[in-house]
Order: C-alpha cells, then sequence, then structure tokens
C-alpha cells in the first residue's frame, strides 16, 4: 500500500465519529436525497446520487466500525477502499458536488449529507486524490495568501482607483475600527466596483471600518479540499488580524463560501469561540437599514430576482436581508421557483469553480437553473455572492440566455440619498 493511501486511509478513519456512525446506520436508502441534488436530477446518473458520494468513508465506517464489518474483514469479504475506488470516487466528490447543503434539507431521518461529503474529501485530499485545480488553488491560499495568487499590490491598486473615483478614503489597517471587511479575490480581480460600493454605503452612513492589509482573502480553500489543518490556518490569519486592529465585527463580503468558513466553521477548526462577531455584509446592510442610516433614492422598474446563495441562504440562513434591501430600490421584484433556503445551486460552489476538469458537467447541470429562470423571465438577476455572480454569467452564456447579474451591494449603492 502506498503511504499517500495509507494516510488516506487513516484520515478516513478519524473522520468517523458518533455523527458519521449515526448517520450510516440510520440510512433507510429511501433516495430522497438524490431529486435534491441537481448532479443527479439533471444527468440521471446515479453515481450522483449524494449517499453514492460517501461510499469511501461508508466502506471506512463498516469495515472498522461495525460488528459485521469487523469479522468481514478477519475473513477478507468487506469491500476494499483502494486506489481505483479513490481514483473513480475523485470526479464524484469534487467535480459533481458544490457542498450546496440541498440534500441534507430533505433527508427524512436528519442525515447531514454535505457534512459526510466534506468529510469524505478529507480523507480523499490526504491520500492525493483531488483536482489539480483545487490544489494550485489551495498552494496559493497557504502560500500567498489568495487562492488566485491576488497579492496585496494588487489590493491597493483597486483601492488607489476607487479613491480617485470617489474622492473617499478606504480605510487601511484601522486600530479600533468597529469593523474590519474582507474580500474575495474573485472580487478583487473581477468586481472591483464592489469595494467603490461599500466605500460609499459606509462613508453616508459614518460606518467605521477597515481592511487589514494581514488578511483580506474572505475564502477559505482548505474547508473546499478537504484539509482541515489549512482551512484552520487560514481562519486562523484573519482571527490574528481582527486582534491586532481591536476590531468588534469582521464582515464577510459578497461570498457565500467565505461566509460559511468564517462564521459557522471558523471556530470550530480553530477549536475556540472569536472574540468578534462575524456578519455577512448584506447583514451589515440591513442592520444600517434597520437603524435609518440607509437612505435610498428612485425605484427599478425592470422585473428584477434574486439568486439564493447556497452558503449564505441555506447554510447561513441569511434570507430575509437581502429581500429588505432589495425592496428599498426595487418595485418589480419577483421570486424564482424554489427560492429561498431550497434554492438551486448555481454549480459552482464547494471549489467547483477552481476545477476546470468540472466545467462540463458544471455547464450541463445548469439546466436547472434555466429552468428556473425560465419560470419567471427576469430582466436581471441578483446575487449576494460573487462566485454564483460569476458563473451564473458563465451558465447564461453558455445556454445563450441574455440576462445581466447584479450585485446587490453595487445595485443598493447606485441607489443611496445624496
Ligand atoms: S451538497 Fe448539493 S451538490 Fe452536493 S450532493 Fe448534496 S445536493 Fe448534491
Ligand atoms: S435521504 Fe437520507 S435516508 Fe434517504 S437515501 Fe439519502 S441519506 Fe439515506
Amino acid at each position: 500500500m502506498s503511504a499517500s493511501l495509507d494516510k488516506g486511509l487513516n484520515t478516513l478513519k478519524e473522520q468517523v465519529d458518533s455523527t458519521v456512525a449515526a448517520f450510516f446506520s440510520s440510512c433507510v436508502h429511501c433516495g430522497m436525497c438524490a431529486d435534491a441534488c441537481l448532479f443527479y436530477t439533471e444527468t440521471n446518473d446515479p453515481k450522483n446520487t449524494p449517499i453514492t458520494k460517501t461510499e469511501p468513508l461508508r466502506r471506512i465506517w463498516k469495515s472498522e466500525y461495525t460488528l459485521l464489518g469487523r469479522i468481514g474483514k478477519i475473513f477478507g469479504l468487506n469491500k476494499k477502499v483502494d486506489e481505483k475506488l479513490l481514483s473513480e470516487w475523485e470526479t464524484l466528490v469534487y467535480d459533481s458536488c458544490t457542498l450546496c447543503g440541498r440534500c441534507s434539507m430533505v433527508c427524512p431521518v436528519g442525515n447531514d449529507i454535505t457534512l459526510m461529503i466534506r468529510k469524505t474529501r478529507e480523507g480523499m485530499a490526504a491520500a492525493g486524490y483531488a483536482p489539480e485545480g483545487l490544489i494550485g488553488a489551495t498552494k496559493r491560499a497557504v502560500e500567498i495568501g489568495s487562492p488566485m495568487g491576488v497579492k496585496l499590490p494588487a489590493l491597493q491598486a483597486q483601492i488607489k482607483h476607487v479613491e480617485e473615483n470617489t474622492g473617499l478614503t478606504v480605510p487601511v489597517d484601522v486600530e479600533g475600527a468597529e469593523y474590519m471587511l474582507l474580500l474575495s479575490s474573485m472580487e478583487i480581480m473581477h468586481f472591483p466596483e464592489i469595494i467603490g460600493a461599500i466605500t460609499k454605503i459606509f462613508n453616508k452612513a459614518g460606518v467605521s471600518w477597515t481592511i487589514s492589509t494581514e488578511a483580506f482573502e474572505a475564502t477559505n480553500s482548505g474547508i473546499q479540499i478537504g484539509v482541515s489543518d489549512i482551512a484552520a490556518e487560514l481562519v486562523q490569519r484573519i482571527v490574528d488580524a481582527a486582534k491586532k486592529l481591536k476590531i468588534k465585527t469582521v464582515i464577510s463580503p459578497e461570498c457565500g463560501h467565505g461566509y460559511m468558513a468564517i462564521r459557522w466553521e471558523g471556530p470550530n477548526l480553530i477549536g475556540k469561540p472569536f472574540n468578534f462577531k462575524v456578519r455577512h455584509i448584506v447583514e451589515v446592510l440591513d442592520e444600517l437599514r434597520k437603524d435609518g442610516r440607509l437612505k435610498t433614492k428612485g425605484m427599478e422598474t425592470q422585473k428584477l430576482t434574486y439568486h439564493d446563495p447556497c452558503q449564505i441562504s441555506r447554510r447561513g440562513g441569511v434570507i430575509n436581508e437581502p429581500r429588505n434591501l432589495i425592496n428599498m430600490f426595487s418595485e418589480n421584484f419577483v421570486e424564482m421557483p424554489d427560492h429561498g433556503k431550497m434554492n438551486w445551486c448555481c454549480g459552482a460552489g464547494g471549489g467547483v469553480s477552481a476545477n476546470e476538469r468540472a466545467d462540463k458537467i458544471r455547464l450541463e447541470v445548469f439546466q436547472r437553473k434555466k429552468d428556473q429562470l425560465d419560470e419567471i423571465k427576469p430582466d436581471a438577476i441578483i446575487s449576494a455572492c460573487s462566485n454564483c455572480r460569476a458563473y451564473l454569467e458563465d451558465g447564461l452564456e453558455e445556454y445563450g440566455m441574455d440576462i445581466p447579474l447584479l450585485s446587490l451591494t453595487e445595485t443598493l449603492a447606485e441607489h443611496l440619498e445624496d
């Protein structure tokens, strides 16, 4: 057995806890999770059933932690977790799952299937069975601080543009600021207008905020690839920067995965509670609205809809806040079918966007989003996740659909009262 396979098997064994045991013991093989997963509904391939994606972890649990499995192991009767299985499952676990959480919502016995797939990734990555694109992104996150290789000078250049365009100052490394804003590499490189939008809104509302030059990246490739040690290291960088600047609240930007990583997984990863709060930018903006610090003018008359990012709406519970904000500037808002916590994924979360090999299946399953949009035919789509925004644009282009994507924060800034 190769050293990396041995490491992978040990990592899978370490993943087995009471939650995993309860999961596999209670699964009644009803198949309901299949109909909740866009990778199954759009391909009809039984291998894309969510429960099937956890097979390597199931085999380890059965063989090592059940009486029948232990007996079977003695007589060599168990199905093995070997290189062949891991190689076959790599695409199922990484390319055909966005960790969107939809399957976990429907399981009648309450199994968090998404968590099991996430745990399966831990063993796969340790054994060396992870996509090249995601390995590269994770290396860049550790070495450079950004999965896309965005260095501080690139951020500083974008900040300079914002300051020239708005005549406002973007506060950097301000000790004692109330809020510390994180950004995603996707925003810095592809949607830098969001920095200007936040600067304008916060300036108008009199918010005390800053960006840290030591920890500005929100995305966490360690979670996506399934290496908890790296995920914890990336969280710790943010914790250290927030401590150094004496920050009260860290703001996750328009990045669904970044929000999940820092708000819900962060304290568990580093093994202790944060001494600051974490809020998504949309939550902060809605708090400003409630406090009467956000005043807008003019209404959009075009038909707008909102794409609920999985990690913000379903996994994060931030569902009403974006709608409260959209209502401030839209008089023709329509909901997609299955909106809110049961919205369908853009198809590119959970590291799929960093994995070029998954492009084909990602675009194939975009049919589900197309069907949703065809029912309401919006003039434009608003999102609060830059990854969703980029890959919805990609999918729409592939399917010949001419529907613009808008950032919630940027659209709100355009409607700010003078
Ligand atoms: S988390 Fe989402 S993409 Fe992954 S198996 Fe479940 S429903 Fe499918
Ligand atoms: S929905 Fe739950 S019980 Fe049914 S097959 Fe999937 S994991 Fe098993």
